[in-house]
Order: C-alpha cells, then sequence, then structure tokens
C-alpha cells in the first residue's frame, strides 16, 4: 500500500516572490535533466517546499537526485494514506524492512519527528509523533531518546499522503544552475579549471566552456582531454557546448615579438581577450578561471591583475583561496580527477620561458601586445572555433 519515493528539499532561506518561482524553475528543469535516461519514467511532483520523485528503483532516485545542485536533502521515503492508522502501519513495515524484527534490531535509540503541511490532518504534530512512538515501543521495545537518537522516525503529512523516512541524505547543496545568469569557463586540461566550474555552477550559474589549444604547433590529446572533462560536468546541467580554438600561430608570434620571461601572462591576456568575445556572442556574464592565489609563478596577485585587465568581464576565481589539495579532494568528489590527471600536450607549456615573471604590470604587456595586431587577431581566433557538445551518459 505504501509506495517507496524521493523527497528532495531546497533551501527556502531569502526566496520570494519572483526569485522564488525561477529558482523552481530552474530547479525543475535540472532535476528533470538528472532523470532524463532513467530505467522507468519518473515523475516528478511538486508540493510546497519539497519536491516528490516516484517511478524509478529507488536506489536509481537516490542517486540521480544527488547530482541536483539546489537540492539540500534527499529523502528516502513511502508514500503512504492520509490517515493514522496507514502512518502506523508504514512505519512498521519500513522498520522492518530496515532492520529485521525486534529481535534481530536488538535495543535502539529511537525518536519520531512529525510535521504537517496539511493543517486539517485530525492529529497535531506533536500528537502524531507521541501516538506513533508509542506504538513503535509497544512493537519493537526500544528506548526512547528524542535528544541522540540512533534511528529517527520522520513523519510528513501532506495533503493527500503521509510520507515516512529513516534517513535524510545531504544533497549537493547550491543554487540551482542558471539562476544566477550564465559564464563562461576557460577550462585547460588540469585538475583546477573543471572544479572551478563546478563550484560556478554550484552558484547557480550556467556555464559554457571555451578549450585553448597549441594546435597546429600540438595535437589533439589536450582538446580529448577537455572533450571528457566537459562530459563529466555536463552531469551538473545538460546541455553543455564546448569551444574549442586552436592559438599555436598566435603563440608563436607572441613568442616573435619577444615576450620573453611575459610569454605565459601574454597568452593567458589572449586567452582572457578572445574568451571575452566569445562570451558576448553567447550572452555570457563573466569568465571563470581555475588560479588559485600562489599557485604558480603565473598566478601571483600582480600577474592576476595583469591578466584580469586584458577583460572589461568580471574574471572569477572560484578556487583563489583553494589549497591544491583541496582542490584535488574536489575533483575527486564530482569525479573529475581521474580525467585531469592523464598527460597531454597543454598549450601552455609550449614556448614557455625557462622563468615566468612574476611581477608583470599591464604597461610591460601592452608594450608586447603594440607589436602584434590584436583587433585583426581576436575575431581571427573566433573565427577558427569548433563546437562541440559532450553529453553525460
Ligand atoms: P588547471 O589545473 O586548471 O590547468 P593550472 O594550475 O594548470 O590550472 P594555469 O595553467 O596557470 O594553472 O592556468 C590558470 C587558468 O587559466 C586555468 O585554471 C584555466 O582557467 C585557464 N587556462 C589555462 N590554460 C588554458 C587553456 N589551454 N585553455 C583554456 N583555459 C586555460
Ligand atoms: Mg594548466
Amino acid at each position: 500500500m505504501a509506495r517507496p519515493c524521493v523527497l528532495l528539499k531546497y533551501g527556502e532561506l531569502m526566496l520570494k516572490g519572483r526569485n522564488r518561482n525561477r529558482f523552481e524553475k530552474r530547479l525543475h528543469e535540472a532535476l528533470q535533466h538528472a532523470m532524463d535516461g532513467a530505467s522507468a519514467p519518473v515523475r516528478i511532483s511538486q508540493r510546497t517546499g519539497v519536491v516528490v520523485v516516484s517511478g524509478a528503483p529507488l536506489s536509481e532516485l537516490v542517486e540521480r537526485a544527488h547530482r541536483v545542485i539546489g537540492i539540500n536533502v534527499v529523502q528516502p521515503a513511502w508514500s503512504t494514506g492520509h490517515s493514522v492508522d496507514d502512518t502506523v502501519a508504514t512505519v512498521s513495515q519500513a522498520l522492518r524492512e530496515r532492520y529485521g524484527s525486534p529481535e534481530q534490531a536488538g535495543a535502539r535509540r529511537f525518536a519520531v519527528r512529525a510535521r504537517r503541511r496539511d493543517k486539517n490532518f485530525p492529529m497535531g504534530s506533536d500528537q502524531l509523533a507521541a501516538f506513533v512512538g508509542a506504538r513503535v515501543v509497544e512493537e519493537w521495545g526500544w528506548p526512547v531518546d528524542l535528544t541522540n537518537p540512533e534511528v529517527e522516525i520522520t513523519i510528513e503529512v501532506d495533503h493527500r499522503e503521509v510520507f515516512v523516512s529513516l534517513e535524510k541524505q545531504r544533497g549537493q547543496g547550491g543554487l540551482p544552475v542558471g539562476s544566477s545568469g550564465r559564464a563562461l569557463v576557460l577550462l585547460s586540461g588540469g585538475y583546477d579549471s573543471p572544479v572551478a566550474a563546478y563550484r560556478a555552477m554550484r552558484r547557480g550559474l550556467r556555464c559554457d566552456f571555451v578549450h585553448f589549444t597549441g594546435a597546429p604547433l600540438t595535437g589533439p590529446s589536450s582538446t580529448y582531454k577537455a572533450y571528457a572533462l566537459v562530459r563529466e560536468l555536463d552531469r551538473f546541467q545538460g546541455d553543455s557546448r564546448l569551444h574549442v580554438i586552436p592559438i599555436g600561430n598566435a603563440q608563436r608570434s607572441l613568442a616573435t615579438a619577444g615576450a620573453g620571461d611575459l610569454q605565459i601572462i601574454a597568452q593567458r591576456r589572449l586567452m582572457v581577450r578572445t574568451a571575452e568575445a566569445l562570451a558576448r556572442e553567447l550572452g555570457a556574464q563573466a569568465l571563470v578561471v581555475g588560479d588559485s592565489l600562489g599557485q604558480v609563478s603565473s598566478q601571483t596577485l600582480a600577474n592576476m591583475a595583469t591578466v584580469e585587465q586584458a577583460t572589461s568581464l568580471p574574471l572569477l576565481r572560484p578556487l583563489v583561496a583553494w589549497d591544491k589539495d583541496e582542490i584535488i579532494a574536489e575533483a575527486r568528489r564530482i569525479g573529475t580527477a581521474e580525467i585531469s590527471k592523464l598527460p597531454d600536450e597543454d598549450c601552455c607549456s609550449l614556448l614557455s620561458p625557462p622563468r615566468v615573471a612574476t611581477r608583470t604590470t599591464p604597461t610591460q604587456l601592452e608594450s608586447v601586445e603594440r607589436r602584434m595586431d590584436l583587433d585583426e587577431l581576436v575575431p581571427k581566433l573566433l573565427a577558427d572555433v569548433q563546437v562541440h557538445v559532450p553529453r553525460a551518459e
């Protein structure tokens, strides 16, 4: 009689009026995307402050719900009839499924928490919790412990049904993808930029991706990596696009122009300029990079300032204060680490000087850049862009 489902909850803080509608719409799209391709059709039903999903096997629903940015709590549950009797029977059934019989379970400290979204239910929340608790004591002989229970039985009275659950899992959290706008991520093959992209998505930015290759001076290995990374990140948003732009020749021109120990920073500025032009075409309102302060010599504060000066879009650095080991741990958690660790021919190591200047100024860079025709170069680079649509499985 009771049927399995999963309750999904999101932070309601600060959500009012139009914001709330937009937030819920984005969340719904993300949820739909995460449930696409499930082994059975999934029903998604929006209630007040909670979304209920059902239809596919529970483990699959739970696994998919965990991908959804904006969901704070993933709560496997039973949906049962809108009555006290059904609730008691379902609690008993849920406990038996998890713990077997009272003999097998032994003594477990437990608590019942009840809340009502339907205020017309015949019992109040406290009364319902006490009533169900008494039946559990009767059947299982367990001691009640409201402060530090081993088993927490949650009962949520909705308008047409009652939900019973024994566990709450932490979801991805954050704000639904798209609810904060769009950004273009500069994606290399390393650990940092995919994690930066994920953190940007977590704050509600829908992300497009651009990867610069050293072609024609380097092979396609970095593009394969970027492709695989975007496919992994696509699980969190759907419809991700990867733009690949070869800059090998432009890198060589910078070297010929005598960039010397400014070569890396000059390349970074060129990437940012080209990314800005692409972002404007795509309607993205910010650029995202994986810089972490002081991680490598190209990421000193002075160099960050020099790079940033080349764009008028906000240049977001979600990882600016992260340590490398924190970044790698996060990369493992979100599934990009295995790809990032593969070897590739990175365009940045190409033509890289023996020593990288750590205290550059925009003026120094401008004097190198004057020897090149940037107004012509950027549109030319953009004309060579290749667009891929890597899809998550
Ligand atoms: P990552 O681990 O992301 O490769 P990193 O530690 O290697 O970063 P850098 O190579 O200095 O650091 O790059 C800093 C940032 O510049 C990257 O995080 C990325 O956002 C951007 N970037 C660097 N190289 C490329 C590239 N080939 N294509 C696109 N973006 C790049
Ligand atoms: Mg790199």
